[in-house]
């Protein structure tokens, strides 16, 4: 390449990276994948070594990729917000130590800390009262969200000090909240940061406190008493109320990172969030400010990424599941690909919504995640095959019965309940060992039940004679004795796996214990308040939402569920917890009953306050009614502090619900 071509070379990478990063950062819906995005990156940055005067000032290797959006207020950063300059490998990393240590002329000792995959925010205190929350923007001025920040329960809006501080810390979505949330999107979001990009972005806070964001802090600025080393700044955090991750480490020699990185390298996938690498930092504040920064990076931290979790296919069906609960799931069939150190030859593509946005049809080339444990994701298509329609449309009718497929909401349906392929998931979900735990019955057994008509559903299980199979294929006496055992065992099994076998939408083991603790210890307790229509008894549980509570009455006022329930019944499963069974709730808002009027300083919206309750054990009321213990009132107060004062009800100011929460 000539001068001119490289010049060439290097405007394009820059402008495509800068779309890259708006598409990223902005709009949380990344146009490429990260390793496309590297090494685009790496390949601007060689060209740059090689021809220093070409460097353009506006050079994206020279600023932070901004996340900075129009519509959001825009405030100046007190500190340092940069990227992180980053190796690839150990050898890498200890050669960059070794340069830092020549650099900082003595010696020095190193933090490791893991490179949490979310999103950077700065968090300003003064005189120890959260002000600000604000996003790393492109390094000098960010967006403030601080309204949607505050809805975060691990954020301390006031701290046990009055002091002036700046924090920087990354705000993820744990793993599991991810996958729970990610059914009810439409469509699915990719991965966690990209929903928790999005959140923090949200115009309307009420909409943001209902992702539960969290957040791990990992470096602090304080005006005075700045601490000497980056151990003792984090200490300082951690006993401010800041959430630090556990898990980093301070060493002095490469030995020790090495080992690190390789345990770290091994224990990524099975971690509650996502890390996209390591982060290792100089500990010693005065060399730090020694070495300073470039316009992009600190020069004392370096961000070691992981090998990529990415890799290129192509899609060569799609087939389609269903779910128990009559649920159309489309599974696309790849080209088998190691990403991560396992082959991939399944992804989930999660209904037509999600196939509409990707634009996916088989034959075409696509390019698949695998996330920690999460089933690998199609992120893109990279190139259109030749498949007769673009885009795949899921058929018709039922692969498993041929009954016409119904739409609810996101997701296509099987309406048939006596579909196989349901009986199959119901039977299968509840002999599972998590649920009825059903010993000595595999699935050549319950294929050959269903085959034989012998069970139609769960309770079959119990009426089946089984002595009929004897002399049949592979029953001999033994194993139907084993099998009468199994049942038999089964019967032992608790209320809450009980509950949480009968397939009820969204009443998992932690649904069936949160009722069983909040009282409902009896499958008649539940039918009663079912009958009764009583949300509003539901919903007060902490942890039990709207949409869960609707579910479960209507499922509980379904005639065939409740013909389930009684032959179950009949058969001797255990439909009243025993007390062993019950838990004492901790928290110090639990057994109370909070209602909340007026407007907050420290909570807009104010239901971000009810959360705070919520997640301490308490239950939040709509209205002040005599069984309400508590009212949280904010300026103003209207009709609901009347009521309560008439009640005798203790009325909470914001200022001393702070105290107790802190
Ligand atoms: P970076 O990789 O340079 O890392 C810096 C960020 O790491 C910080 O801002 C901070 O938020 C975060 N971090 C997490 N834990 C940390 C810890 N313990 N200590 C310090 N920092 C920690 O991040 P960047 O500059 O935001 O972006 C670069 C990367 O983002 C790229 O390498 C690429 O993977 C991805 N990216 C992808 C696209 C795309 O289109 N796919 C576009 C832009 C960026």
């Amino acid at each position: 390449m000539n001068k001119i071509e490289i010049q060439e070379e290097i405007r394009r990478l820059s402008n495509l990276l800068r779309l890259y990063q708006h598409l990223y950062y902005v709009e949380a819906v990344p146009g490429v994948s990260d390793l496309e995005y590297d090494s685009l990156f790496d390949r601007l940055l060689e060209l740059e070594q090689q021809n220093p005067e070409l460097i353009e000032p506006d050079s994206p290797s020279l600023r932070v990729g901004s996340d900075l959006a129009s519509d959001l207020p825009e405030v100046a950063h007190s500190i340092p917000v940069l990227s992180l300059d980053k190796a690839y490998s150990a050898e890498e990393v200890e050669a960059w130590m070794a340069k830092t240590r020549k650099n900082a002329g003595g010696s020095l000792g190193f933090s490791v800390e893991e490179k949490i995959d979310g999103i950077s925010i700065v968090l300003y205190y003064e005189g120890g009262i959260l002000t600000r929350a604000v996003t790393r923007g492109n390094g000098f001025i960010g967006n403030d969200v601080s309204s949607n920040v505050r809805t975060i329960g691990s954020v301390p809006l006031k701290l046990p000090e009055a002091v002036d501080l700046a924090v920087r810390g990354e705000i993820y979505l744990p793993l599991e909240k991810f996958e729970e949330l990610n059914k009810k999107m439409d469509p699915p979001y990719a991965n966690p940061r990209n929903l928790a990009a999005g959140t923090i972005r949200r115009i309307r806070s009420s909409e943001a406190a209902r992702i539960p964001l969290d957040i791990f802090v990992y470096e602090g600025f304080f005006s005075d008493n700045q601490p000497s080393e980056h151990e003792e700044i984090i200490n300082r955090l951690s006993n401010l109320g800041f959430r630090i991750n556990p898990r980093h480490r301070f060493f002095d020699d490469a030995a020790s990172l090495a080992e690190y990185i390789r345990k770290s390298t091994e224990e990524r996938s099975s971690l509650p969030y996502e890390i996209d690498g390591l982060v290792i930092k100089v500990n010693q504040i005065s060399a730090r400010d020694e070495l300073g920064y470039t316009g992009h990076h600190p020069r004392w931290a370096i961000a070691y990424k992981f090998e990529s979790s990415q890799g290129t296919t192509v899609l060569n069906g799609i087939d389609i599941q269903v779910g128990r609960t009559g649920r159309i799931t489309p599974v696309g069939r790849v080209v088998p690909v190691l990403i991560g150190g396992s082959t991939v030859s399944n992804v989930t593509l999660h209904n037509q919504e999600y196939i509409n946005m990707l634009e996916i049809a088989p034959g075409d080339t696509v390019a698949v995640s695998k996330r920690g444990d999460v089933i690998p994701a199609v992120e893109r298509v990279i190139e259109k095959g030749v498949a007769e329609h673009p885009v795949w449309i899921i058929p018709g009718s039922c692969p498993s019965c041929g009954s016409t497929l119904i739409k609810r909401g996101a997701h296509h349906f099987c309406p048939n309940r006596a579909c196989p392929d349901q009986i199959r998931g119901r039977i299968f979900f509840f002999i599972d060992k998590k649920q009825m735990d059903i010993e000595n019955f595999g699935p050549e057994t319950v294929e050959y039940l269903i085959e034989r008509n012998l069970i139609t559903d769960v309770e079959d299980l119990y009426t089946c004679n089984y002595d009929e199979l004897i002399g049949e294929k592979g029953f001999g006496e033994k194993k139907i004795n084993l099998i009468k055992e199994g049942i038999k065992k089964s019967l032992d099994k608790p209320f809450i796996n009980v509950l949480s076998s009968l397939g009820i939408p969204e009443l998992g083991k932690k649904a069936a214990e949160l009722l069983i603790n909040a009282g409902f210890t009896s499958i008649d307790l539940l039918i009663k308040a079912a009958e009764e229509e009583d949300t509003e008894k539901f919903i007060s549980i902490h942890g039990i939402g709207e949409r869960t509570s609707e579910l479960i009455i209507d499922e509980l006022r379904r005639p065939e569920l409740l013909s389930k329930i009684e032959k179950l019944k009949n058969a001797g499963l255990r439909f009243e917890a025993e007390q062993s069974e019950l838990k004492v709730t901790g928290g110090i808002f639990a057994g109370q009953s909070w209602c909340i009027t007026g407007s907050f300083e420290n909570y807009k919206p104010r239901e971000a306050a009810l959360e705070e309750i919520k997640k301490r054990g308490g239950a939040s009321v709509g209205q002040v009614t005599g069984k309400t213990t508590h009212l949280l009132c904010g300026k103003g107060g209207g009709s609901k502090k009347t009521k309560a004062e008439k009640l005798g009800i203790e009325i909470v100011s914001e200022e001393d619900f702070l105290k107790l929460i802190q």
